[in-house]
């Protein structure tokens, strides 16, 4: 059974429009025999922490992926509620996508963001340089989400000298510094032990707490537990969709406004 509870979020603009909307959301990999994704319908509410569980190979990445632009689904949609309006995220150009992407979304993937060569401020700063933000700006704000996030000291070490922990706070500060208003994380705590994984989902989560939504893939229930939501696919398909009482709690952040 498919149960919906969403709860209305603070910030969001119209209760019944969602941040995110997918329909139908149907993905076939050539030559899969079956489709990766096979009639996804997804609502998220603006300041949503929502989770997607399922096995190994049941379509978790690629809705992720779809959800965000990376993909383009064979069929269905995706709406966006962005800065400037309502977009279908499936019929913009690469262009465009990229730009949605780089402006209005986060990622924290497992690895594969941030460069290794370069230092931790600088895989923060470029996120908002690619926006064309002057590096002296960009890295005082890179600098400043660095240090909410508990990495003051290590901002010239490159990613290579950091631990797993410290390099996904990097991640995460640079899916806040854009001042992105949909952080995807596709099991962002996979690769850490469980202390070290409580402490970065608490830091994603308290980006919820600043307005910012939350779609987080992972195996953890511990993860899972503790989003407002969980989405369960099986096959490509919608099988479980359930609210949980959440009690998230954030910091104040320094000052990035959620998105422009
Ligand atoms: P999950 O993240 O839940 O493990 P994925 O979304 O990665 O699942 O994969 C869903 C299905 O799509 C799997 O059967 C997988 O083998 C297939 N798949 C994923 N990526 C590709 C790809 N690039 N090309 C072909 N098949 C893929
Ligand atoms: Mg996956």
């Amino acid at each position: 059974m498919v149960r919906r509870g969403r709860r209305p979020a603070a910030g969001t603009v119209g209760v019944m429009t969602p941040l995110l909307s997918a329909r139908g959301l149907t993905m076939q990999y050539p030559g899969g025999v079956t489709p990766a994704l096979d009639g996804v319908d997804l609502d998220i509410a603006a300041g949503e922490s929502v989770a997607i569980m399922g096995a190994s190979g049941s379509g978790k990445t690629t809705l992720l992926h779809c959800l965000a632009g990376i993909l383009r689904p064979t069929a269905g949609s995706v709406t966006f509620a962005s800065g400037q309006g309502l977009v279908r995220v499936e019929s913009l150009d690469d262009a465009a996508r990229s730009r949605l992407r780089r402006e209005e979304l986060g990622f924290v993937f497992q690895q594969g963001l941030l460069l290794d060569e370069l230092t931790a401020l600088e895989n923060v700063a470029v996120a908002r340089m690619l926006g064309g933000v002057p590096r002296g700006q960009a890295e005082a704000e890179a600098a400043q989400w660095l240090q909410y996030l508990g990495l003051a000291g290590l901002e010239q070490r490159r990613l290579g000298e950091l631990s797993g922990g410290q390099a996904q706070r990097v991640a995460i500060a640079r899916a806040q510094v854009t001042g992105a208003r949909l952080i995807f994380a596709d099991e962002p705590t996979g690769a850490l032990d469980s202390a070290t994984s409580v402490e970065v989902l608490d830091l994603l989560l308290s980006a919820t707490a600043q307005g910012r939504t939350l779609v987080v893939v992972t195996h953890d229930a511990d993860v899972a537990r503790r989003c407002a939501r969980t989405v369960v696919l099986r096959d490509g398909r919608v099988v479980s969709d359930t609210a949980a009482p959440a009690a998230t709690s954030g910091t104040a952040a320094p000052a990035a406004e959620v998105s422009r």
